[in-house]
Parts: C-alpha cells; structure tokens; sequence
C-alpha cells in the first residue's frame, strides 16, 4: 500500500534496526484519514468472506479495527489485557507474549460477545513473531466461530509471525511488508 510506505517513510523511526516506531499516526497519535484508507483496503481484500465481525486486542489495534468495521457494517471487538472490573467471568482467555514490551499478558474477550459459527477477521497493527494474532485465532477457537483471515497493517516479514500464522492455516493479509531495517531505512519485500 503505496500511501503506507510513504507515511512510514515520511514519519516511521527504526529503533535499533528490529523496530519501527510509528506513533505519530498509529500507535500513539493516530492519522483518521490513513486509518479509513487502511479500513477500506482490508474490506476490498476482505469482501468476499461474509465477514460478521471484527476482533482485535488493545490498543493499538482499535483504530484500524474500527474503520474495518465501519466500511463492512460490522461490530468491532477487542480483546483486553488486564480484568476489567465490570466483566464477569464468563470469558475466553489467552495469554500473549508482547514482543514490544518483553511480558505475558492474560488476554479475555467476554463469551457474550463472540458467537460459534461466526466469521471473524482479525486485525493488529504489527505483526512480529505471531503472538498476538495466534492468541486470538485461540479466542475464536474457543468460541467456536470462524478465523476468516488476518489483517496487518506492518508486517515484518523477518520475523516469523506470518509463516507460523500461514502455516497454521489462516489467511495473512499484510499492507506493507518489511525485508529488513538497515542504516535507520525500511526496507520492503
Ligand atoms: P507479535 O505478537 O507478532 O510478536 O508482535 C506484534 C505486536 O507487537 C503488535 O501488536 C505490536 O503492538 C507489537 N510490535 C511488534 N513489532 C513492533 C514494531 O516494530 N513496532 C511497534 N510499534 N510495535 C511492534
């Protein structure tokens, strides 16, 4: 996606040459105009798979997720990393090892909100080694509904992520895919 790969280039920074830091449109402040083109082009890619809903993880997932959501005319969920005071107990859990921040979050999404037989598409910001959206194809799993495929806004296709996620079967769609970092430049696939 052309207008991504100019952003990233215009405004991304490369953290020592294994992260990319993007928090001023996506992951901090967030740029709503390039968060409803991404929308839109997930829901191009995504039109044909009777998608019911989308499910994401907090937070940095929600922005995209929402414009998906907004474009097919589906509910948008996200799965929460800390117990909220108001869920009951009654949910589906995971746990996911954040790659960023080096610990293990208990991951819950409420069972009320996902229902068996559903078509879900998942959404993230990034994909790395694959835990975030492996845990959630766990949670929809556990619900008993469809994983109709993976949406990524970044991914890093050096690290293994998209191969496990592939190999397990689901459908990965990336909108830009990084080879390599080097010298504070991004290169793409
Ligand atoms: P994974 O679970 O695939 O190992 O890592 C994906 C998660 O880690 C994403 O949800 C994202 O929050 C974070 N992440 C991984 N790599 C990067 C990166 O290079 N930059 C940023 N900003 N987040 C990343």
């Amino acid at each position: 996606m052309q207008v991504l790969k100019d952003k990233i280039q215009a405004e991304g920074v490369v953290v020592q040459n294994s992260l990319l830091k993007v928090d001023s449109f996506l992951n901090h402040q967030i740029d709503p105009n390039l968060m409803m083109q991404i929308g839109e082009e997930f829901a191009l890619r995504f039109k044909n798979s009777n998608v019911t809903k989308v499910l994401t993880i907090e937070s940095s997932g929600i922005a995209v997720a929402i414009m998906v959501g907004l474009v097919l005319q589906v509910p948008v969920v996200f799965a929460r990393k800390k117990k909220s005071a108001v869920c009951n107990d009654d949910v589906y859990s995971t746990t996911v090892y954040s790659f960023t921040k080096k610990e293990s979050n208990y991951v819950t999404v409420s069972t009320e909100l996902l229902t068996a037989g559903e078509n879900i598409m998942i959404i993230d910001d990034f994909l790395a080694n694959g835990e975030a959206a492996l845990g959630l194809t766990n949670i929809v799993e556990q619900a008993g509904a469809n994983v109709v495929g993976i949406g990524i806004v970044i991914e890093k296709a050096f690290q293994p992520g998209a191969e496990k996620l592939k190999n397990a079967g689901y459908r990965v769609e990336s909108l830009v895919r990084i080879q390599s970092f080097s010298n504070g430049q991004v290169n793409y696939v």
